[in-house]
């Protein structure tokens, strides 16, 4: 009895003295941290540090507490400050975006970034699907994509990243994950690619294209710098089959993910993609999750010297959607198109094993609109629909009282027929409308009005559109808003 005492207490002891460590680094990137020790890891760095909080967001499907950490040199959320949210590992099969994060929590506790926090206001979750990671798979316990889930938001995970944004108003938002380039496909074409770390910014042509701009021209060339610097290689984010075979492009323009969810409310949102290992689970890990490290460090010291410049930056383009102008035009539909130019891709040989350079013919990287519509005052949303009053009061949409609605002048969408559409690969319904417009005091039923001018003025138009290519009647759940020979349940207000 006294022996295990003892024994108990030279651990504790161990645990109280050592220095703090990343339970992965201590095992040599043999297995990557579990759910558990991430926890254990981060309650230890906070007792460390007087930069380090943290707290529990919420709990994943599986019941396995969200830890996140708030490193600021106050408790308090000072306006002066850039407020960064850094989240990894919502696919619980890339845990390289969690080790990195580790190491970056560690490298905080001990004072390595003391300097960032006279700018800076981070908050770090390492891993928002624990279940996955422990799993070592993709979805959440209950079988859901999170990265596909940011605008339905069926899984706990998800609403608890979107509880934390509204609190915390983050100006820049990274979502770290990582890309599987040994598919089959790549194998027969002769190579693959080696990137370390590849970085996408916004594509959807409807957030701020002087953030789309200063992401591509400034953030995107420091970050490159400083990985090559450390021995890195960096692309920015492309997708597609293998040379030649479909189209490369720069991702998707949907807004359900984690990047994109919060790039449609004008915050500067990025998505990291470091390469996986082979095994899709730890070979390399030790470089892919120094890569991402040195990928994330290279952004955040651009935020820091950029700090006051960026903040300006997004204030203003968020305040653009609040003071949104009526008849502005929205993209609804979509497409990537070529440029002219062709990308000169970086491959590793399957067969040698060495580097060559690959021309992509098939290479479309910009987002061209091809359907657009102006953007009404409102939109009034009937009230006996219990889905879309839960889906108002699930991203805290601001509503108001239908009072004075006379005089104005209301628009209603007849579905004459649906025809589906193929936009960027992906199958979609295409509704043919007619639109008939009448005075607001001839409005019968119950209706909620939803003003135009808020954070999710574009989100809004963008899913409440029937034409909408990433319409809310694209989503699981919500087909039934489009029905041939029928109204369409939301109108608008011009
Ligand atoms: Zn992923």
């Amino acid at each position: 009895m006294r022996k295990a005492l003892y024994s108990i207490l030279a651990l504790w002891l161990t645990a109280c003295t050592s220095p703090l460590e990343s339970p992965t680094v201590l095992r040599a990137f043999q297995q990557p941290a579990t759910s558990q020790e991430v926890i254990e890891f981060v309650e230890r760095a906070v007792v460390s540090s007087d930069n380090l909080y943290h707290t529990y967001i919420g709990h994943s499907e599986g019941g396995t507490p969200l830890v996140a950490v708030h490193a600021s040199d106050t408790y308090e959320y000072p306006d002066n400050k850039l407020h960064v949210l850094i989240f990894a590992q919502q696919h619980g099969n890339e845990q390289s975006g969690k080790e990195a994060l580790l190491l970056l929590i560690r490298d905080m506790a001990n004072g390595m970034y003391n300097h960032w926090f006279e700018n800076l206001e981070l908050w770090i979750i390492p891993q928002l699907n624990p279940d996955g990671s422990d799993m070592n798979e993709r979805r959440n316990a209950g079988g859901i994509d999170l990265n596909r889930d940011h605008i339905v938001q069926l899984a706990p995970e998800t609403r608890a990243l979107h509880n934390l944004f509204r609190e915390f108003k983050p100006h820049v938002t990274i979502d770290i994950h990582e890309y599987f380039p040994f598919r089959e496909s790549w194998a027969e074409f002769g190579g693959y690619k080696y990137f370390d770390v590849q970085v996408g910014i916004p594509t959807n042509p409807n957030v701020s294209e002087e953030l789309r701009e200063f992401a591509l021209r400034k953030a995107l060339p420091h970050i490159e710098n400083h990985l090559n610097d450390k021995g890195f290689s960096f692309h920015n984010y492309i997708v597609g089959p293998a040379p030649n075979l479909g189209r490369t492009r720069h991702s998707t323009v949907d807004f359900d993910d984690g990047r994109q969810s919060f790039a449609i409310q004008n915050a500067l949102s990025f998505i990291y993609e470091g390469i996986n290992g082979q095994d899709g689970y730890i070979e390399n890990l030790e470089r892919r999750t120094i890569g991402q490290y040195e990928g994330i460090v290279a952004l955040l010291d651009f935020l820091h010297n950029s700090a006051e410049e960026t903040r300006n930056m997004v204030n203003t383009a968020q305040q653009n959607l609040k003071e949104a102008k009526p008849g502005e035009k929205v993209a609804i539909r979509m497409e990537h198109f070529p440029d002219g130019s062709t990308l000169m891709l970086p491959l590793t040989s399957s067969k040698t094993g060495l580097d060559t350079l690959v021309v992509v013919e098939n290479f479309h990287p910009v987002v061209q609109t091809t359907l657009e519509i102006s953007r009404p005052n409102a939109y009034l949303v009937p009230a006996g629909d219990h889905q879309l009053m839960e889906f108002l009061e699930l991203h805290k949409l601001v509503i108001e009282t239908t009072a004075d609605l006379d005089g104005k002048v209301i628009t209603r969408y007849f579905i004459e027929s649906i025809e589906t559409s193929i936009d960027e690969e992906l199958p979609n319904r295409l509704p043919r409308v007619v639109t008939q417009t009448f005075d607001g005091n001839e409005l019968t039923g119950e209706y909620v009005l939803v003003p135009t001018t808020q954070l999710h003025s574009n989100f809004l138009v963008s899913l409440f559109e029937p034409q909408s290519m990433l319409g809310l009647a694209q989503r699981p759940g919500f087909e039934y808003l489009l029905r041939e020979g029928e109204e369409f349940g939301i109108l608008r207000v011009e």
